[in-house]
This record gives C-alpha cells, sequence and structure tokens, in this order.
C-alpha cells in the first residue's frame, strides 16, 4: 500500500501544481504622461540602456531626465536619445518620483513632455494591481478572486492593444507598483500563478469588475458597447455591506450648466433631467436634459459620470428630483457595474465560499485555466 502511493504523488507533482508554468509575459503600464522632468533612484547599482550602446553603469543614486526638444536628456551626463531604459540590480528597485517598482523604467518622450512606462513581469505587476484594488485585510478568497480577475484582464487588455500599454484611464486596473504589495497579496497571487478565466471558445474573457454594484451587476454591452455572455446582469445581495452603497450628490443648475458648456459649448441653464430609459440591472441607460430656451440634450447616463466625475456621480443606479435650483441624485453601489463586484466577493469570502465559486458566480459560463501563452487562447488545459 505504501509503495503504491508514491507514483501517485509524483503524477500530482506533475500534473497539478508542480507543473506550474513560468510565465514570461511582460506588462507595460503607463506611470507618468507628460511632465518635464522625472527623478529615478535606487538604493542599489542600475544600468542605463541607451539602445544602440552598451548599458551604462550608474552606482546607485538618483538620474534626472528632463524633455529636451523632442528628446530624452540626462543633462549631468550630456546624453540625449529618443528613449532611455533603467535597468535595475538583480536585487534592486527602481524609484520614480520617490515610489519603488519592480521591473523596468522607460523614459521616452510624448509631444511635448516625457512618457514613463514601468516594464515588469505579470505576476509582479498584480503584486501591485491586487494590493491597491483591495485591502490585504480582505478575505483570502476575496484576494484571490481578485487576482485571477486582475490578470486575465491585464493579459486581455495587452493582446488587444498594440504595445500593451494602459493610456485609458477608465480601462485600467489600479496599480500602485511595490508601494501597494503586502504579504497577504503576494499569497493571493502565488497561489493563483498563472490562472486566468476563458469562455466556451477558449479566449480570454474581459474580466472587467468594480467597487459595488448596489445590487446587480450591469452588461457590458450597457456600458462599453461589447456583449459577452460572461458579463450579464446578475443579481448581488452580497454587498449591502459596503459603506457607500446609498449615495447623495447635490449639484446646482449652474455647475451642471458648467459641465454642459465646456463638453458641448454655448449656454446652458438647464431646469430639468428626466432619465429617458432603464437598463436590465435597473441602471440609468440615458437622460434628457433640457434647458431653460427650450433646447435638449440626449446623452448616454455612462457618458454623464464622465462630465460630472466618476467619484462624483458614482454609479448610473440613480434617480434625480429638482428642488429649488438643485438637482438632487441619490443611487446604489459605486464604479460602472460589470462582472465582479469587490464588495460582493468580500462577503461571499466571508460566508466560506472559494475563489473559483465567486469568479463562477460574477462570471458565469467560464472556466479557469492555467494561461501558457499565447493569442488570446489559453493551451493549459483546464482543471
Ligand atoms: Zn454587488
Amino acid at each position: 500500500m505504501r509503495r503504491s502511493l508514491v507514483p501517485i504523488l509524483l503524477m500530482f507533482l506533475a500534473f497539478g501544481m508542480g507543473k506550474r508554468p513560468r510565465i514570461e509575459e511582460k506588462i507595460r503600464v503607463v506611470l507618468l504622461n507628460g511632465p518635464s522632468s522625472v527623478t529615478i533612484s535606487s538604493k542599489k547599482p542600475y544600468r542605463l540602456d541607451l539602445g544602440s550602446l552598451d548599458p551604462l553603469s550608474v552606482a546607485s543614486g538618483k538620474t534626472r531626465v528632463e524633455a529636451k526638444e523632442g528628446k530624452v536628456s540626462i543633462p549631468e551626463r550630456g546624453i540625449e536619445a529618443s528613449s532611455i531604459r533603467f535597468l535595475p540590480s538583480e536585487s534592486g528597485l527602481l524609484e520614480v518620483e520617490g515610489r519603488r517598482y519592480r521591473g523596468a523604467i522607460e523614459v521616452s518622450t510624448a509631444g511635448r513632455g516625457l512618457i514613463v512606462v514601468n516594464e515588469i513581469e505579470l505576476e509582479q505587476y498584480l503584486y501591485g494591481v491586487v494590493g491597491k484594488e483591495l485591502s490585504p485585510q480582505w478575505p483570502k478568497e476575496a484576494l484571490k478572486a481578485q487576482a485571477v480577475a486582475s490578470r486575465t484582464f491585464a493579459l486581455w487588455r495587452k493582446l488587444g492593444s498594440k504595445g500593451g500599454e494602459y493610456l485609458d484611464a477608465l480601462m485600467a486596473q489600479a496599480y500602485g507598483g511595490y508601494e501597494a504589495e503586502s504579504e497577504e497579496v503576494r499569497d493571493a497571487v502565488d497561489a493563483t500563478r498563472g490562472e486566468v478565466m476563458v469562455g466556451e471558445d477558449g479566449m480570454l474573457i474581459p474580466a472587467f469588475f468594480h467597487t459595488a454594484c448596489g445590487g446587480m451587476t450591469e452588461s457590458s454591452e450597457e456600458v462599453f458597447g461589447m456583449r459577452s455572455p460572461h458579463l450579464i446582469p446578475i443579481v448581488c445581495p452580497y454587498c449591502s455591506g459596503y459603506p457607500g452603497n446609498i449615495w447623495f450628490l447635490s449639484l446646482t443648475a449652474r455647475e451642471l450648466g458648467d459641465v454642459l458648456s465646456k463638453a458641448y459649448g454655448g449656454a446652458w441653464d438647464p431646469v430639468e433631467i428626466s432619465p429617458l430609459e432603464k437598463t436590465a440591472s435597473a441602471r440609468v441607460r440615458r437622460v434628457v436634459i433640457r434647458n431653460r430656451d427650450g433646447k435638449e440634450i440626449v446623452l448616454k447616463a455612462t457618458d454623464l459620470r464622465k462630465l460630472i466625475g466618476y467619484n462624483r456621480l458614482r454609479s448610473t443606479y440613480f434617480d434625480v428630483t429638482k428642488i429649488g435650483n438643485e438637482f438632487d441624485f441619490v443611487g446604489m453601489g459605486f464604479g460602472h457595474g460589470v462582472g465582479m463586484c469587490q464588495w460582493g466577493a468580500r462577503r461571499l469570502a466571508e460566508e466560506g465560499k472559494g475563489y473559483r465559486e465567486i469568479l463562477g458566480f460574477y462570471y458565469p459560463g467560464t472556466r479557469i485555466i492555467l494561461w501558457t501563452g499565447g493569442k488570446g487562447i489559453g493551451e493549459g488545459g483546464s482543471f
């Protein structure tokens, strides 16, 4: 009996956790876009790669980089190049304006300013995402669900965009670099290393997520104009513990008028906002805004959020009434509402659900596979 267990154990190691592949997938994250100068430093030695020549070694300390006539310049060294890569030593971390990052830092120019990109290995990137998206004190299974969602989202974005850079703030994930890391977060990322969600066709899904849905998640088609069988309205009674679940916003007619004038030109003195249609998840789809002179404008509610500010009009799950000279919004949840509801995931984890159950609930019809590279199709098989 004893001897027969050995080959079974070896098989488990070979095909189970032990076979988990090392993924060589780099993510490029835009850290700064447009500054005229940036200071990069390290407590350990680092190297400067100028492209054509051998990398230059720097003992340690600060290097100030400036934008100069469409080039990247290091005045103190008399260097000018179209782009400069900073490469850390084996155990070193590079600092950008005092914040630490793993991986390489690339500085190039964009218009008259600099663009600063962190090129980092996927799993290490996730250390800096999960710790920024959620608190490390949250239950481990919620952190693991976030790690799989964020990994899937990052790869989906990378494979769908040239160069895989995050440029659009709405589409991007929060990323805090090394400063956002913690033991709990690294454990959650490591425990799910390489795991991504795919649909029945084996393709990565656009794994959107948000802070709290307010009672029901939203379809991706309503917010992002992309239909997915895995991003559909799901009833979620689990995020009611979110401290900001009910929110209020008072906007004066003057404030709203200024916002509209800035976006669309002309003079605006709005006297009425009415929701025109609701989505399947009871969110406002479109609103009509009437001006004092009778002029009207019809807006998507998601565009209204963008105009007013995503942190002020916190969701499209709202009602609005006019009282005196003020528009009073009352709403539920925070965020676009598509995919995993983070506060719901937290509650499900507290109730003892595993990360696979949590992901299966918010992204129905998906399965988790090990990512081993490719063009959107995981080749590791399901497990
Ligand atoms: Zn929810």
